[in-house]
């Protein structure tokens, strides 16, 4: 490694068998190994191709599963130890990439998220992903699934609220049962045609509502910071996502 002059903040990951510099953060000169220096601009945002393989990377090795199991089993703990002395206790889930994962449309799409178009799996070819999520195909994300059953067996009540809209309600709801998710309270989706500028502000004064039916919410799980903002919750956990944001 000597030669490599990484300006600021450099991550080496492995890809394979290849070595991949994720750079974090501007920088100055940009080094693509140890014999090449190439003058260029400062300042650039991280390379959008170099995070697809340092989140394939993150997500093939492993390291994806073993930190949604961490997150989980805090979630867990923390369920066990406070739903018995909690007013009738709730847990709040979302759905996609907390409760199933989207992990298939995400490679096919080429970590893009289309919306619209359609979704021929018979196709090497992107999909839109609403016409994905009316599959229903999405795998369990399992350590979710045992914290959501657990939380059950303790009597712990259950709410998903997803970005999803009030069209893909049969699918998600058929896809949840298909996993495992059953013995849910209530599934809510976003009204058809409603618009928000971030998620929260449609799923905060769903959790106050919750809240005012007469549950502690003591639990509240998401992969997006904009599924826990808003308060209405006394403990957030947020599952890791380097995979998409939605604001
Ligand atoms: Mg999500």
């Amino acid at each position: 490694m000597s030669g490599i002059n990484v300006g600021t903040i450099a991550r080496r990951v492995h890809a394979g068998a290849a070595m991949v510099f994720v750079l974090v953060g501007a920088i100055g000169p940009v080094l693509a190994d140890d014999r090449a220096i190439f003058v260029t601009s400062p300042g650039q945002p991280l390379n959008v191709g170099d995070a697809m393989l340092a989140a394939t990377a993150y997500h093939d090795s492993g390291a994806y599963d073993r930190d949604l199991a961490l997150v989980a089993r805090q979630a867990g703990q923390w369920i066990a130890e406070r739903a018995p002395s909690a007013r009738r206790p709730a847990l709040v889930l979302d759905v996609d990439d907390t409760s199933l994962s989207n992990w298939e449309v995400i490679v096919r799409d080429d970590f893009g998220r289309p919306i619209g178009g359609p979704c021929d799996l018979a196709l090497d070819a992107p999909c839109g992903w609403a016409a994905w999520d009316q599959l229903g195909r999405d795998p369990a994300i399992l350590p979710t699934l045992q914290v959501f059953q657990q939380a059950r067996a303790l009597g712990v009540t259950v709410f998903f609220i997803t970005g999803r809209p009030e069209s893909q309600r049969q699918a998600t709801e058929r896809n949840l049962a298909a996993m495992g998710y059953a013995g849910y309270e209530k599934l809510y989706a976003v009204p058809e045609g409603a618009r928000f500028s971030s998620v929260t502000d449609f799923k905060a004064p769903i959790r106050a509502e919750i809240e005012q039916a007469g549950f502690t919410i003591i639990a509240n799980m998401g992969d997006q910071p904009s599924d826990l903002l808003g308060g209405h919750a006394e403990r957030m956990f947020l599952l890791p996502n380097p995979f998409y944001r939605v604001p």
